[in-house]
């Protein structure tokens, strides 16, 4: 078993423009592009799909780059009202590791825009040493559990205790399915049998893991559902550990699409840990 002492994100995916279908779009429809090109991908499709709307291309554009474009279209420039939904058509996909199924429970609660795939306690091993080319089952301890040795000793204790008493789970509820449901295991494979009798007793045994084993993540958002997702969860009243994952996503953001994700700050908050806070609440 792997003891986690803070999650990574890795961003492993974004919507990205298919170059040849954009120019051609274009050119078919008599229409002059009139900003750079040359800026980041996911900001000159939502250019695209914001200037779609009252086709303002050639002499018809009002701003004159792409920021500008943005500025105007989100109204980071002007009071009033932000036309954010066109940046739902952006996605960025993230792998999230080192962070636990308390943190999925509170990320699952996003709906809108949101798509996950996490790691199934009922089809991984956790009951098994790692085998070359698998995955080692992971346990996170939380910042405010790393204070001390004493503490982080103790939490990574139970992380080992939890893991022998579900083991043991494991092996007496394979153990009286094979026994009590003999018939039924009859009727399959041997290899369909033990794949049978694993997933049942994985099930089972699961309820002696703890909130904090490892979980994961896969999960892709639009642009849209990750502003507001950083603004709730990236601040000092988010727990530590997804409001770590969230400062970490803020940062790629800021890299991915700098004229969007801007003028977010990293204040410390009480207990030494950064949060994020975003220029205002929604686009
Ligand atoms: C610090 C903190 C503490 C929390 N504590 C608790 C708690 O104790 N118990 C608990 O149960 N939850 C708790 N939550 C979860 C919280 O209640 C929300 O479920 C979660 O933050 C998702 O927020 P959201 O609805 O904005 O998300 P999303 O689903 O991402 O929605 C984004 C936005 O879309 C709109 N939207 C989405 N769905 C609908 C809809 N059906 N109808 C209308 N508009 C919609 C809303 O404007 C919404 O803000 C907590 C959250 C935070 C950040």
């Amino acid at each position: 078993m792997r003891i986690l002492r803070e999650p990574k994100v890795y961003l492993v995916g974004k919507t990205r423009i298919e170059e040849e279908g954009f120019n051609a779009f274009l050119a078919d429809n008599d229409l002059l592009w009139p900003t750079e090109t040359d800026s980041p991908e996911g900001q000159r499709l939502i250019e695209l799909f914001g200037r779609n709307c009252y086709m303002s291309y050639g002499q018809k554009a009002g701003s004159p780059d792409n920021e500008t474009y943005l500025n105007n279209l989100l109204g980071f420039n002007r009071p009033g009202i932000a036309h954010g939904s066109v940046t739902e058509h952006i996605s960025f996909n993230f792998m999230v590791v080192g962070a636990g199924r308390g943190f999925t429970h509170e990320q699952v609660r996003h709906r809108a825009g949101w798509a996950y795939s996490q790691l199934s306690t009922r089809y991984c091993d956790f009951e098994r040493e790692k085998e070359d080319g698998t995955w080692d089952p992971g346990f996170c301890v939380p910042p405010l559990a790393q204070l001390s040795d004493e503490a982080r000793e103790h939490y990574e204790a139970c992380f080992r205790l939890a893991v022998v008493n579900y083991t043991k789970a494991y092996a007496l509820i394979s153990r009286d399915i094979r026994e009590k449901f003999k018939d039924h295991l009859a009727t399959m494979a041997t290899r369909q049998q033990q794949t049978f009798i694993r997933k049942a007793a994985r099930g089972a045994a699961r309820d002696l893991l703890p909130i904090g084993t490892e979980a994961i993540l896969g999960m892709t958002g639009n642009v849209r559902a990750i502003w507001n997702t950083i603004v709730l969860r990236a601040g000092e009243a988010a727990e530590p550990q997804i409001r770590e994952v969230y400062v970490q996503v803020a940062r790629i953001m800021e890299k991915e699409l700098p004229g969007i994700f801007k003028g977010i700050q990293y204040p410390t908050c009480w207990d030494g840990t950064t949060c994020a806070v975003m220029p205002r609440d929604k686009v």
